[in-house]
């Protein structure tokens, strides 16, 4: 089993397969996108398939599919139903819908059961204007198609002051009648630019404050271990809504994630700028057990929270959400 320096069990794989989105959201990357890496830079298929093999062995039960916009990196269903033989590994999915609904039969036939969709306003106008692209009616339809097929949905979304606030009562609103999660993120800086949000004017707080005196009394639900949303259940509804202080973190002690992003990276924290070059490393042609014991060395020395890990940085954060994978 993979612990760390903190005594916390790393469970939980958050893997970029690609750098590449089909949406250019303004708070994650500038509208001419960013630089994209070359495919060479990016992992292979096989070397992810090798990194999660290990990770496996050393008490991997989740893993996470991000990016970028994973599905439009080619081959990434036979990826997936790679991933699904290693059994007793949770497969999940995080995606902005918008190539989803065709793939949704074959998803379900490899057993991935749980969906995030980051889905940041249900105003096909504000969601055109946040995202530069007019594809909401694709993922409102892919978002239905998840939800008639059973698939366990989490609805992300990035809240923003004077760009979707409007949206944070409909939104919670789709959990009356739908048995899903909706959760709402506060604004973090990796938006490429350099610059984070002036000010975070919607913070966790601000954020539950606002859901309460809309609905009134909410009891918070139990939290899983590693469960970074605060989650509430609104008397009545069938699914329930969350708020993930991504900001604040207040969630750190009990962060069982590993990241890998897509050029290879690890992080040990999502506010690090990547503790290691995997990928170079994988290439000099080392074994499975030096992958292992690296994991094991990286994860000794992983700072307590996300402000240490911000302030380890070498320079300050520069960089997309889309290269890391969120
Ligand atoms: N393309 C996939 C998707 O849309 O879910 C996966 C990658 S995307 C980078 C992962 C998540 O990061 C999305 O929910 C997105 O809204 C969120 N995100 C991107 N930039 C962010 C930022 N600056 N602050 C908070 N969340 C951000």
């Amino acid at each position: 089993m993979l612990y760390d320096n903190h005594g916390r069990e790393m469970t939980y794989l958050r893997l970029a397969v690609t750098d590449r989105c089909n949406l250019r959201c303004f708070y994650c990357m500038p509208e001419d996108g960013i630089h994209y890496l070359p495919e060479k830079q990016l992992l292979t298929w096989e070397e992810m398939l090798r990194i999660v093999q290990q990770l496996y062995v050393l008490g991997l039960r989740k893993v996470r599919i991000t990016g970028g916009e994973p599905l439009i990196r080619q081959g990434i269903m036979e990826f997936l139903e790679k991933l699904s033989r290693l059994e007793g590994l949770e497969v999940c999915l995080t995606s902005n819908g918008v190539l989803l609904e065709k793939h949704i039969p074959q998803l379900q036939a490899l057993g991935i059961r749980s969906i995030n969709l980051s889905l940041d306003s249900l105003d096909r106008q504000r969601f055109h204007q946040i995202t530069r692209r007019d594809d909401f009616d694709v993922v409102y339809s892919a978002m239905m198609r998840l939800i008639e097929a059973d698939f366990k949905v989490k609805i992300n979304a990035v809240v923003m002051e004077g760009k979707n606030d409007q949206d944070i009562i409909p939104l919670a609103q789709l959990t009356e009648k739908y048995p899903i999660s909706v959760r709402f993120i506060e604004e973090m800086p990796f938006n490429g630019s350099g610059k984070g949000p002036a000010v975070l004017k919607w913070d966790f707080i601000k954020i539950a404050d606002h859901l309460k005196a809309h609905f009134g009394n909410m009891p918070v639900m139990d939290a899983a271990y590693g469960e970074t949303a605060l989650r509430y259940q609104i008397p009545g509804f069938k699914g329930d809504v969350g708020v993930i202080a991504a900001f604040s973190r207040t969630f750190c002690g009990t962060c069982n994630r590993i990241r890998l992003t897509a050029m290879g990276e690890v992080k040990t924290c999502l506010y690090d700028d990547g503790v290691f070059d995997l990928k170079a490393f994988i290439r000099q042609g080392v074994s499975d057990e030096e992958i292992r014991q690296t994991f094991i060395t990286l994860f000794g020395n992983r700072p307590k929270d996300g402000f240490e890990a911000e302030k380890n940085r070498k320079g300050i954060i520069n960089e997309s959400m889309t290269s890391i994978g969120g």
